[in-house]
């Protein structure tokens, strides 16, 4: 019941359930909802059957590109997400790990060239049994997912 009722409660937009609930604040950084001003709402620590606790961010009328959808599985592998049109689930977007994701993070390396040059970070993503890495195009060298932080506008 709690989760048709999250589901369809907004009119027209996205909803990203069953995100591993550490993950939330990072994706609402990520995909910048604050800067672009959407209106978002978000569920923490929210009962679900599949997962113990699940998290799940409502952006109003707002539909994710699948580049950004993928990007989440990068952080919320077992996040679903919808897109609502009148209250109701019109699209279940099928995501999967992007092969790249760029301009988007900082390079964890102090030394790396991207901190120097105005260059945009440019990461590959890579796929080691449960754990996302990304390696940096730059440095080469290779960073668990929670090491990446969301470049500032
Ligand atoms: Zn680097």
């Amino acid at each position: 019941m709690n989760k048709t009722l999250s589901v369809s409660a907004i009119q027209n937009g996205t909803v990203i359930d069953h995100i591993t609930s550490d993950q939330t604040l990072r994706i609402i950084h990520m995909l910048r909802l604050l800067d672009r001003k959407h209106t978002v709402t978000v569920g923490f620590n929210l009962p679900s059957k599949r997962m113990k606790l699940k998290d799940l961010i409502k952006i109003e009328n707002h539909v994710l590109t699948n580049q950004e959808a993928n990007e989440i599985t990068v952080f919320a592998p077992e996040a679903t997400i919808n897109i609502i049109k009148n209250f109701e689930v019109v699209q279940k977007i099928i995501t999967s790990l992007p092969p790249s994701i760029g301009g988007l993070f900082i390079c964890p390396n102090p030394i790396c060239v991207t901190h120097a040059e105005p260059v945009k970070s440019f990461f590959t993503v890579q796929e080691q049994g449960k754990h996302v890495q990304l390696i940096c195009h730059y440095c080469e060298k290779t960073f668990d997912r929670n090491q990446v932080r969301v470049k500032a506008l």
